[in-house]
């Protein structure tokens, strides 16, 4: 059961309030101790963050996608590594869990990933596969543990993995049996506490600091066969279900960031004067804020209307992409105006507006870059005939 209006416009309430007293003054503190602090991670444990999109009965809040969404676009009002924190546990780290674990599995796990107890992360991509994720290379083979009991042996290397430094359990696509392409992948429940994983070294990334990205080493980890999610073969079909949600739930933190850039412009061009007045009276300054504005109110109607159709149980892989790659190349536009209008300012540290221009670049690359988003939209266009 979802949360009823009353008990969501409190939650959605109590967001904004953290987002704005406790987590924006500590933007330039996290971005200098590529760190989010751990007082900081109990108060989203204590808000139920962790469990947005899990249900109530493994104690989750259970939000619809539309409820999500403006949760999500709420927390692109600050600096998106704090949404980081729990992104993974709420979206592509626990989804495929949600869509195709069996009760045993999710009594297992959701109330952990729930609680933020324990920390998720999804793993597709390798060192030679990215976008044609299909081609996954890591193996897992059929064997039998000691005892007698059927496990998989998977070894491999997942690249880019959002929050491997801390993560207790992996979703991971391995390859089974010799079928080559994405009907030869399967999906696993990797506890990072199994004999063979080890974590990289976090690498250093362009922005988005606080949340960090490693390899996950996979040498021969025994896997119980109980771990595995849904089918044999079916691996990539899940991850793709579990890609499009996260798609729509990035695209409205694209929306949320663009709206703090622009109401940042709003507040700096009144402020600064140029030529005997504030910027905000010269029209080559309004029509930056105009775009700007124009473009973040379509994104937020296009991610707000695909939300309430997936809702409704309708197929929304197209209008998913379209909103990823409408929404991030979006605001990357604004995040470049709002560089432009801060003039000189925009460019160095201390104003803040260069660290979101940094952050929002991953949006047009991970969860399926820009093109891949092209590609299926394109694909989906055509199968339904225009
Ligand atoms: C900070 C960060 C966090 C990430 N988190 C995760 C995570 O948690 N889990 C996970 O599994 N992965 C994660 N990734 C990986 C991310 O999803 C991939 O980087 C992304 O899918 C692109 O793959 P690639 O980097 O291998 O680029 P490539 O696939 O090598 O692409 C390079 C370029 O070629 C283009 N291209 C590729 N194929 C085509 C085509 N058919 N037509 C046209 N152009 C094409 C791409 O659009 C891109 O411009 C993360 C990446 C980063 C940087």
């Amino acid at each position: 059961m979802a949360l009823d209006s009353e008990t969501f416009d409190a939650l959605l309430d109590t967001v904004r309030r953290f987002v704005r007293d406790r987590l924006r003054p500590l933007e330039a503190e996290v971005e200098a101790a590529d760190a989010i602090p751990d007082d900081i991670v109990a108060e989203m444990k204590a808000m139920g963050l962790f469990g947005l999109s899990i249900a109530e009965e493994h104690g989750g809040l259970a939000l619809t996608m539309v409820e999500e969404c403006r949760v999500a676009i709420e927390l692109g009002h600050t600096t998106p590594a704090f949404r980081s924190t729990f992104g993974t546990n709420v979206g592509i780290g626990s989804q495929g869990l949600v869509m195709a674990g069996t009760p045993a599995q999710q009594t297992e796990w959701l109330p952990r990933i729930a609680s933020g107890d324990i920390i998720t992360s999804f793993a597709l991509t390798e060192p030679d596969i990215g976008s044609d994720s299909g081609a996954v290379k890591t193996r897992a083979v059929r064997a039998k543990d000691e005892a007698g009991a059927d496990i998989y042996r998977l070894s491999g290397t997942k690249r880019y993995i959002t929050n491997a430094d801390k993560a207790d359990l992996f979703t991971v696509m391995a390859r089974t049996g010799d079928e080559a392409g994405a009907r030869g992948v399967s999906a696993f429940l990797v506890p990072r506490d199994l004999p063979g994983v080890s974590i990289g070294e976090p690498e250093k990334k362009m922005g988005q600091k606080g949340a960090k990205v490693a390899d996950l080493n996979l040498d021969d980890v025994p896997v119980p066969a109980a771990n595995r999610l849904g089918a044999e073969g079916e691996g990539f079909r899940i991850a793709m279900r579990v890609l499009d949600r996260g798609r729509l739930h990035i695209a409205a933190v694209c929306v949320g960031v663009a709206e703090r850039l622009i109401a940042d412009c709003v507040a700096y061009a009144a402020e600064r004067r140029q030529f005997g007045k504030p910027i905000a009276e010269h029209q080559l300054i309004q029509a930056m804020i105009a775009d700007s504005k124009t473009e973040a109110l379509a994104a937020r109607a296009l991610v707000l209307e695909t939300a309430a159709a997936k809702d409704a149980s309708r197929d929304v892989v197209l209008e998913s992409a379209a909103a990823k790659l409408f929404a991030s190349e979006m605001v990357g536009r604004v995040a470049d105006r709002a560089v432009q209008i801060y003039g000189g300012a925009g460019y160095i540290a201390d104003y803040g507006i260069e660290r979101l221009y940094r952050d929002v670049r991953l949006f047009r690359i991970y969860e399926g870059t820009s093109q891949i988003q092209q590609l299926i939209i394109a694909r989906e266009t055509m199968k339904r005939g225009g």
